[in-house]
């Protein structure tokens, strides 16, 4: 039993061993002295999230230099442009998601994952509180701690229903693998409800109503697809139930796709109603029960019932339980970052993707130049009808806008221009733009200045990841770009986050899709769904899913889509 007194080496306990022991003398402690100094302690990175912004940046970030610690309830990364797809089985769901693990192992990277859920961030301690998805600790409730140096949020959205009555309840959504596989079998379902004997007409029609509510890119590509599914598939397998099928989508705007390009709304719209799918267009959803819909039209303001048989919720992206909490201790109303990604009056907090937002600035000026285009006389004065028009185009651009007017429960006009310019204002008055504008300043820090989009979640990942991976040499040549944000506040080490639109896609159905390509290209029809189909084949994470996508798709061409209820 060899005890080492302080600052003796082992080789000195080895001479000692090998001379059978006796006195030795231990005058070791001049080349305790020469060891080499150890190496500084790497700093931490938290990541929160595997989604697209959350892997973008850990496939960027050089692990070497820190030491790198995820968290994320799902042990994979989807691939959301692809969800509507597995609603049908026109691909199916392993087949685009990649584990998170063979991600990183693939790219060699230095990373800890921890299947978990972040249940809090404590900003002042420079910690996040988790707990396991997968069972307990040994305390029995699974629960632990990490602290972090810089701590990289990248949580995505959470469903937003607007706390519209019923809808949590009874409508279907469209965020997660396991939504689209619950929508696959309950269209089945309704397939095989509608087709048990005595069922009359009527409850027929109701089983088999799909109804979408909203008419944005995720909302249209899902009644494409519902709609390829029926007539290439069930209409076949179900030739007495055919003629009871409807699909309806509701959307409050006065189009669908009113994202995209006017030309592909259009398109889309005369596409749609040559499919026979419904579009009721200016209506609000403002009830669901279990087997009807309540919706107020905007125009005329009267309720009618529509009978469902299986609804479908993608009106509107919201804020999760974790990121309200953590806005709430710094009194912030939104998860806002300044143009480095980084959350002001937060140290080391960078927030990306889908849960953060750019300050209030961009929007503002976007915000005047949308009033400027309005305003055709430059009378400074826009009527009520303009204004409504105006407001539309802003909450489209920035959904964030129309988030936090109906958390103010400002959801009519009429009403945020009376609670921003006072009673006085009657409807019927024309409005000043300035003082509509002032009103329109309670926006604030809630605006998004980008879509809350794959492509920008990707690309603020890879953004941030280059800055970190920087971050050592600016800290050692200081001189950068002037800051562009402020006065006086000095340079700052990188050129700020800026956004390159790369152009969208909105497949339509019937190898149909359409296209808003940069430069102001538009492209509609067959060979854009050719161009889709390379796009999206090209953009998959990894060799494994390309070809099970492809392998998918071939299979869907060759033998149609697979309708077991399993
Ligand atoms: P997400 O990708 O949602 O990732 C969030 C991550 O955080 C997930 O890994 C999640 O598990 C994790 N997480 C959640 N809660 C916690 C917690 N408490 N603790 C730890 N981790 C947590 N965009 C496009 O550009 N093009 C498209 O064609 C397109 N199509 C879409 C189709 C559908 C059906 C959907 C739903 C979205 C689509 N989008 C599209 C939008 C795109 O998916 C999102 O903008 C993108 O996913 C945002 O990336 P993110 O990393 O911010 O969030």
């Amino acid at each position: 039993d060899i005890r080492r007194p302080a600052g003796v080496s082992t080789a000195a306990l080895l001479l000692t061993a090998a001379s059978g022991g006796g006195i030795v003398a231990y005058a070791d402690s001049s080349r305790a002295e020469e060891a080499p100094e150890p190496p500084p302690r790497k700093k931490k990175v938290v990541v929160l999230g595997t989604g697209w912004a959350g892997t973008s940046f850990l496939k960027n970030l050089d692990s070497s230099r820190y030491e790198v610690k995820v968290i994320s309830p799902r042990n994979y990364f989807a691939f959301t442009p692809l969800l509507p797809s597995v609603t049908c089985g026109t691909v199916e769901a392993r087949s685009v998601v990649e584990p998170i693990r063979r991600m990183f192992e693939k790219k060699g990277k230095d990373v800890a994952y921890y299947e978990a859920e972040c249940l809090k961030i404590d900003p002042t301690k420079k910690a996040v509180h988790c707990r396991s998805a997968v069972g307990t600790n040994l305390d029995g409730n699974g629960d632990f701690m990490l602290d972090y140096d810089y701590l990289v949020v990248a949580l995505g959205a959470a469903v937003n229903t607007f706390n519209t009555p019923g809808v949590m309840e009874h409508c279907h959504f469209l965020k997660e693998v396991e939504d689209a596989q619950k929508i696959r079998k309950s269209v089945i379902d309704c397939f095989e409800r509608a087709s048990i004997p005595n069922i009359s007409e009527e409850e027929k029609r109701k089983i088999l109503h799909f109804v979408i509510i909203g008419g944005g890119p995720t909302g249209v590509e899902f009644a494409a697809e519902l709609h390829d599914f029926l007539v290439e598939d069930l209409v076949k397998l179900y030739p007495a139930i055919e003629q009871f099928v409807k699909i309806t989508i509701i959307q409050s705007g006065e189009h669908i796709l009113n994202t995209f390009d006017q030309r592909i709304a259009v398109f889309a719209e005369s596409k749609f109603q040559r499919d026979g799918i419904e579009l009721s267009t200016g209506f609000r959803v403002i009830k669901v029960s279990d087997d009807s819909i309540t919706v107020k039209c905007k125009s005329s303001g009267v309720e009618t019932l529509v009978p469902y048989g299986m609804a479908i919720w993608s009106a509107g992206i919201g804020t999760r339980p974790v990121i309200t909490d953590f806005m709430n201790q710094g009194k912030r109303r939104a998860l806002a970052t300044n143009e480095w990604l980084r959350v002001p009056e937060c140290d080391s907090v960078y927030a990306i993707g889908d849960c953060s937002s750019i300050s209030q600035r961009k929007i503002m000026e976007d915000i005047s130049t949308i009033f400027k285009v309005a305003d055709k006389d430059n009378s400074g004065t826009l009527t009520l009808k303009e204004i409504n028009d105006v407001l539309e185009d802003i909450c489209i651009r920035y959904p964030q806008v129309e988030l936090y007017m109906k958390s103010m429960h400002m959801v009519d006009i009429a009403d945020l221009i009376k609670g921003g310019l006072g009673d006085s204002h009657k409807e019927s008055m024309v409005v000043n733009i300035e003082e509509f504008k002032k009103a329109l300043c309670h926006v604030d820090s809630q605006v998004k200045t980008v879509p809350a989009t794959a492509q920008v979640a990707a690309q603020q990942g890879y953004y941030l990841a280059d800055c970190f991976n920087k971050k050592d040499h600016c800290t050692e040549h200081p001189e950068g770009p002037l800051r562009l944000t402020g006065s006086g506040e000095g340079h700052h080490n990188f050129r700020p986050f800026r956004y390159k639109h790369l152009g969208q896609f909105a497949p339509l159905g019937g190898e149909q899709a359409a296209a808003e390509l940069p430069g102001d290209w538009v492209s509609m029809g067959h060979s854009t769904q050719w161009l889709w189909y390379s796009v999206y084949a090209s953009k998959q994470v990894s060799w494994r899913t390309r070809v099970l996508v492809v392998s998918d798709w071939t299979r869907r061409f060759i033998f149609g889509r697979d309708s077991s209820r399993i």
